[in-house]
């Protein structure tokens, strides 16, 4: 299950340049994680410094 970026995001980009899949993208007024792409590695939500990143369910 993907992870996904809650609307605590503040758009900073951290953690697209941290993903090693490339998986994320900057959207509308925030970060998206293509679910497709992503491989569950949870890089990106440590690297968050908003604590916006949350595993899916
Ligand atoms: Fe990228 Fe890993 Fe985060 Fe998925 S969990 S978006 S692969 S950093």
């Amino acid at each position: 299950m993907a992870y996904v970026i809650t609307d605590e995001c503040v758009a900073c980009g951290t953690c697209a340049e941290a993903c090693p899949a490339e998986a994320i993208s900057e959207g509308d007024g925030k970060y998206v994680i293509d679910a497709d792409a992503c491989l569950d590695c949870g890089t990106c939500e440590g690297e968050c410094p908003t604590g916006a990143i949350v595993a899916g369910e």
